[in-house]
């Protein structure tokens, strides 16, 4: 035996790739702190080897390490997850001898599913709930690990006489089971969690539902509270900000004020009817996306929206992908299924002819209308459906071809950004994991580091805030998220850039290098304008309705103050429509401040008022949409204006 014990040390490798030495056992927040108190104090939980752990818990192996915080999901999942762990020691303590189900985070907060027997949560016991969060917060509880063996488990939730606990039980084995427990309350749970309450400094619950045990509606009906925290009250106050403007923002309510969309139960859930005002929308998006494209050196195709099961196997929709299609339909002895993407056929095309180097780079886009089966519970206006047009298109290249083919999507992604005022955006980069080549990525390490690394070189030099995930990569590349935020500040999922060396190959695509072999392409795989659905909703709360002239379905509309001036009205009319401007003529025999309140409403970006002295001069007093009165302008020249702010795409 040695007289002394010699440290071990292990060495930590950071985002950045600096790497710094410390002694075995060390937490991550120790780490933190040796870096500033300042950064320990907003650490939340780890990512060490790139899976997520309490930041308490001691680092034994030199590993690489990221501190996250509530700028990561990961962390702010962590908080949200140990608010619900906090929301429910508060429960108890309102409502003794309550059961609990689950208490997971979800996109804006967290919930947890409680039985609270024959007792109900009013409101009033909501802020209840909320006054012992805080002062149990303040408590400064640590999140307490600990590993448990089955019977040690199973006696505990028996005694307090938590069947659900005993269920969730069950599936579990020794060595696998944990507790986690902050002041007086004990969960079943695989963490990670938040190195104590005390982070947790601002609480509101924010909803309450019926929610049946294990979604089963056979099974008894569970109270689902609803909760959302953060690490100061300000956060909070302007979390309930935004959610009252996006209340008024918010694009179902929007969408049936200004005749964009609407849907029928005859024709069924989640399929969306786009009425004349919600069509021009999508008609001058894809005329923004045809124009844009072919810069781009794209060419348009139409595909069909079924295809045989054959093709779907070979692309591995069938089975990876069977539960968000539709049940086939059987014809001729034959299985077809309506396309819940558009790439296989897209690849059909792409092989429909032989190709060799001069033919690639391979650009082909089109507006590709797909089917995704969504539970009726799921569904959500426009941002959750189950028929979408995306704005879809696949590029077929070689390796050397790829940076510049990945720069210029990218640069597309920032036009149209551009295009509509989204000044905030962040692209999330998914890698894959060595570890899991060939069982849950494809085996091609080299492949994956190239691409990784050059997607990587592409974000950097364009300067695109984007962070990295581990792990998260599709089967067959590395893939890129596109988040973007409306003003308000609420963030929508739009897009996806992906990579793919693997579809090619399945579908056996093929090019003759210059020296003639025979390569496979690498396919981009992006659609920068998501799906029309998705984008419109995301449009409609980010302007609150009041499009850009270019997307207004109705631009101008022309106002008479009285029935004299309606044959001046049409000559307008007729030179505005002559270069295609969307007008119109409100001729009811209505008070003038009448229609313009009503034209207001709809969200018309002009008004033209016409009356006696503009007949006389060949004029027409213009209002604009928020701004008031404009003055008198000659026809003409009113025109000319507007037919150049259209043609600019010019916001406001
Ligand atoms: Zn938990
Ligand atoms: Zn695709």
């Amino acid at each position: 035996m040695p007289l002394f014990m010699v440290e071990q040390k292990i060495t930590i490798t950071f985002p950045d790739g600096a790497e710094r030495e410390y002694i075995k056992g060390t937490t991550a927040l120790d780490i933190a702190k040796s870096i500033s108190e300042g950064l320990a104090k907003k650490v939340l939980a780890a990512e060490i080897n790139g899976q997520v752990w309490d930041a308490t818990s001691p680092v034994d192996n030199s590993s690489s390490l990221k501190l996250l915080t509530w700028e990561d999901n990961n962390g702010k999942n962590t908080f949200w997850h140990s608010s619900a762990h906090l929301m429910a020691e508060a429960i108890e303590h309102i409502f003794p001898g309550v059961k609990f189900w689950v208490g997971p985070p979800v996109d804006n907060g967290f919930y947890y599913d409680v039985d609270l027997g024959d007792r109900s949560i009013s409101e009033e016991d909501m802020r209840k709930v909320e006054v012992k969060m805080a002062e149990l917060a303040k408590q400064n509880n640590s999140y307490i690990r600990k590993e448990i063996s089955k019977p040690e488990a199973v006696q505990y939730f028996a005694e307090k006489g938590d069947e659900y606990k005993l269920d969730l039980l069950q599936g579990l084995y020794d060595g696998e089971i944990t507790f986690y427990t902050q002041g007086q309350f004990t969960d079943l749970c695989r963490g990670p969690h938040i190195p104590h309450t005390g982070y947790i400094k601002a609480v509101k619950l924010t909803n309450i539902a019926g929610a049946y045990w294990k979604g089963d509606e056979k099974n008894k009906q569970l109270t689902r509270i609803y909760g959302v925290s953060f690490p100061s009250q300000k956060q909070l106050d302007e979390y309930l900000i935004m959610l009252e403007e996006a209340k008024k923002r918010d694009h179902r309510k929007l969408g049936k004020e200004l005749g964009i969309f609407t849907m029928d139960d005859d024709v069924g859930q989640g399929l969306i009817l786009w009425l004349p005002n919600g069509t021009v929308i999508i008609e001058e998006l894809e005329k923004l996306a045809k124009e844009t494209e072919s810069e781009g050196g794209y060419k348009r195709v139409v595909t069909p929206h079924i295809a045989k099961e054959s093709m779907y196997l070979t692309s591995g929709h069938l089975p990876y992908y069977a539960d968000s299609m539709y049940p086939p339909m059987e014809m001729e002895g034959e299985k077809y299924y309506l396309r819940a993407m558009n790439c296989p056929h897209h690849h059909k095309i792409y092989a429909a002819l032989p190709k060799s180097y001069r033919d690639l780079p391979y650009r082909i886009a089109e507006y590709g209308t797909v089917y995704r089966y969504e539970q009726s519970g799921e569904l959500f206006g426009l941002m959750r459906v189950r028929c979408l047009h995306m704005n879809d298109a696949h590029i077929y290249c070689t390796r050397e071809q790829f940076a510049d083919e990945f720069r210029a999507v990218n640069e597309m992604y920032l036009k149209y950004f551009n295009i509509f005022g989204v000044d905030k955006y962040v692209m999330r980069l998914s890698l894959h994991s060595p570890e899991k080549l060939g069982v849950k990525y494809v085996n091609e390490p080299e492949l994956w580091k190239d691409t990784e690394e050059m997607v990587r070189k592409v974000l950097i030099e364009s300067n695109i805030p984007y962070v990295e995930v581990q792990d998260e990569a599709a089967f067959y590349g590395p893939k890129i998220d596109v988040q973007i935020y409306s003003v308000i500040g609420r963030e929508f999922t739009l897009a996806t850039n992906q990579v793919d060396f693997s579809q090619g190959r399945s579908f056996k695509l093929e090019y003759t290098t210059e020296d003639n072999k025979t390569e496979t392409p690498l396919i981009i795989h992006r659609a920068p304008l998501g799906t029309h659905e998705r984008f419109i909703g995301f449009l409609l709360e980010h302007y609150a309705g009041k499009l850009p002239l270019w997307l207004a379905p109705v631009q101008v509309k022309i106002l008479p103050i009285s029935d004299k001036f309606v044959d001046y009205a049409k000559t307008v009319l007729d030179q505005l429509k002559k270069l295609d401007i969307r007008a119109e003529i409100d001729d009811r025999s209505e008070k003038i401040g009448k229609k313009i309140r009503d034209t207001e409403l709809m969200r018309v970006p002009y008004m033209l008022v016409i009356g006696e002295k503009e007949v006389s001069q060949n004029q027409v007093a213009v209002r604009r949409q928020g701004k008031g009165d404009m003055g008198a302008k000659g026809v003409n020249e009113f025109v000319k204006e507007i037919a150049a702010e259209i043609k600019e795409r010019r916001g406001e």
